[in-house]
C-alpha cells in the first residue's frame, strides 16, 4: 500500500507520525550530535527541542552508560554490521535518568543527513504483548532509500507505537508494524479493513465526528478506548490524530494520520484506585470534611437508638442544626472559607454534647443531626442552646448575615418516647419542623418541637 503513495504524501505520514508521536525519538550523526528530536524527546527529558539539536549527545547520557554509546557510533562509522540494540539511561534536564533504547544503524542516511543512531525512550506503558517482531530483513526498497524522507520512515517502522493512515470512514491505508507486537496482526492482515470494526463496542462512541472535516481543526481530540487484539482480547490504546492531505484533491481525497500507543496499565492502575476508592466510601463511616459520622453512619445508629429507647420506653432526642446564611458566606467568602467553617463549626457542636452515648453526624452540606438517648425535652433543649452558643463564640465573620456580624446556626429539637407503628422518621421530621421555626422566628436560635 504504502508503495503506491506519492513521496509527498509518504513524507507526510512520516513527519507527522515523528511530530505527534508520544514517544520520545531522536537520531544521533555520525559525530554524535543530535540530529533530530521530537516534541515528545524534549518533553520527556525536560529540554526543548531547539536546545537538543545540533548538540552533542555525552551530557544527557548517564556517564556509566557512555562507553557504550562511543562503541556503537564507532563500530557504525567503521560499518562493522551486527550491533545490538542495547539499553541506557539518558539524564533528564531535573538530573534523574529514563531508560531509553538505542539501535544502529538504522538506515543508510539520506543525502546530508547521516543518521548513525536511533534512540527511543522506553515506557513502562508499552508493554510487550505478544513476540517482538524479528529483526526483518530490509526490503529493496528501503536499502534503496535515500530520500529525505527515509529518516521518518525509519521512525514510523521502529517505533513503539502504532502509526496509522486511514481514510475518512477509518479504514486502513497503512499500518506500521508495531501493531505485531501490541495487537498480534501483521500489518497486511489489517490494511484495507475498517479500523471501527475492532473497536469495542462501547467504545464506538468516542470515535470523533469526522462528518465534516473542512470544520474541524487538523488535530484531532485524544481519545481513549479498546480495541480488540488477534487473540480477542482487548487492550487499552491512547490516539491521537491528525487529518492530512487537500479536500479539494478529489482523487486521494483527505486522510487521517494516527499515532496509538498502549495504555492498558495505566486504565488498570486507574480503573484499581477508583474501585478501592469506591470501596473506601461505602466502609466509611466517617464525613471526610469534618470527621463527624456521615449520613449513612446516622441512618443505621439511629435506627438501632430507636429499637433500644422502645425497648426501654426511655426518651429519645434529636437536634438538627443548620448554619444561618450560609449559602451568603460561600458567596462572600468562597467555598474554601466555607468548608474551613463547616469544620469548625463541627469541633463546637463537639465540645456542647459530650456525653458517651450523643452521635453527632453531618447530615447534609450545612446541616448537623445529633441523636440524644435518654435525653428528655429539657436536656435536648439545654444541649441545643449549648450549641448555639458554642457557634456564635466562635466569633467567625460572616458579612453577609442579617442577623449577626458572626456565623450562627439555628436549631430544632424533638424528644419521644418510640412506641411501635410509628416510624423513627417521625422523630426527624418533628426536629425539622422546628428547626423551621427557629429560621421563621429570626434565626440564631434553639426551638423545641411543640405538638400545637
Ligand atoms: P438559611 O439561613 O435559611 O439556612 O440560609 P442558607 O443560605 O444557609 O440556606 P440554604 O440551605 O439555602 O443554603 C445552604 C448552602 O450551604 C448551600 C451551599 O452553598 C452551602 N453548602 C452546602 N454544603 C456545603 C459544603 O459542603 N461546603 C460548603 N462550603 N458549602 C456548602
Ligand atoms: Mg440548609
Ligand atoms: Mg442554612
Amino acid at each position: 500500500m504504502v508503495d503506491q503513495w506519492t513521496d509527498a504524501e509518504q513524507t507526510q505520514l512520516y513527519f507527522s507520525a515523528f511530530r505527534l508521536s508520544s514517544n520520545g525519538m531522536a537520531f544521533f550523526s555520525e559525530e554524535g550530535l543530535f540530529l533530530r528530536v521530537n516534541p515528545a524527546f524534549g518533553k520527556q527529558i525536560g529540554y526543548p527541542e531547539e536546545a537538543l539539536s545540533g548538540k552533542p549527545w555525552e551530557p544527557v547520557v548517564h556517564p556509566d552508560d557512555r562507553k557504550q554509546v562511543r562503541r556503537m557510533l564507532e563500530d557504525v562509522a567503521n560499518g562493522t554490521v551486527g550491533s545490538q540494540p542495547f539499553e541506557a539511561r539518558l539524564i533528564r534536564s531535573d538530573g534523574t535518568p529514563v531508560r531509553c533504547s538505542v539501535t544502529a544503524p538504522v538506515v543508510p542516511g539520506p543525502n546530508g543527513w547521516p543518521a548513525s543512531l536511533f534512540v527511543q525512550i522506553l515506557d513502562s506503558d508499552a508493554p510487550s504483548r505478544f513476540a517482538a517482531p524479528a529483526p526483518g530483513r530490509k526490503t529493496t526498497r528501503e536499502r534503496d532509500e535515500t530520500s529525505s524522507d527515509s529518516l521518518y520512515r525509519t521512525l514510523v517502522e521502529q517505533c513503539a507505537d502504532v502509526v496509522s493512515k486511514h481514510d475518512l470512514s477509518g479504514r486502513i491505508l497503512y499500518i506500521s508494524p508495531s501493531c505485531r507486537v501490541l495487537l498480534g496482526y501483521e500489518p497486511e492482515e489489517l490494511i484495507g479493513t475498517n479500523v471501527y470494526e475492532l473497536f469495542h463496542p462501547e467504545d464506538l462512541t468516542k470515535i470523533p465526528g469526522l462528518t465534516s472535516p473542512m470544520e474541524t481543526a487538523p488535530n484531532l481530540p485524544l481519545i481513549s478506548y479498546r480495541i480488540r487484539t488477534k487473540n480477542g482480547g482487548y487492550v487499552w490504546f491512547e490516539t491521537s490524530g491528525r487529518i492530512a492531505g487537500d479536500e479539494h484533491d478529489s482523487e486521494n481525497g483527505q486522510t487521517v494520520i494516527c499515532i496509538s500507543r498502549d495504555i492498558s496499565s495505566r486504565k488498570q492502575t486507574e480503573q484499581q484506585l477508583m474501585k478501592t476508592n469506591e470501596l473506601l466510601q461505602k466502609i466509611s463511616s466517617i464525613d471526610a470534611l469534618t470527621g463527624l459520622a456521615n449520613r449513612r453512619f446516622f441512618d443505621e445508629r439511629f435506627a438501632k437508638e430507636w429499637r433500644h429507647a422502645m425497648r426501654f420506653s426511655t426518651p429519645l432526642s434529636v437536634i438538627l442544626l443548620d448554619i444561618d446564611y450560609f449559602k451568603r458566606y460561600n458567596d462572600t467568602y468562597g467555598h474554601h472559607d466555607g468548608d474551613a467553617c463547616l469544620q469548625y463549626v463541627a469541633e463546637a457542636m463537639r465540645r456542647a454534647a459530650k456525653r458517651p452515648g450523643d452521635m453527632i453526624a453531618r447530615y447534609g452540606g450545612e446541616e448537623f443531626v445529633i441523636v440524644l438517648p435518654v435525653t428528655d425535652g429539657r436536656g435536648a433543649l439545654y444541649v441545643a442552646e449549648r450549641m448555639r452558643s458554642e457557634v456564635e463564640l466562635l466569633r467567625i465573620p460572616h458579612r453577609g448575615s442579617a442577623v449577626s456580624s458572626y456565623v450562627t446556626a439555628s436549631l430544632g429539637a424533638a424528644t419521644m418516647i418510640p412506641v411501635r407503628d410509628v416510624s423513627p422518621r417521625e422523630l426527624i421530621i418533628r426536629a425539622d419542623k422546628a428547626l423551621y421555626r427557629a429560621k421563621q422566628e429570626g434565626r440564631n436560635r434553639a426551638i423545641a418541637y411543640d405538638e400545637e
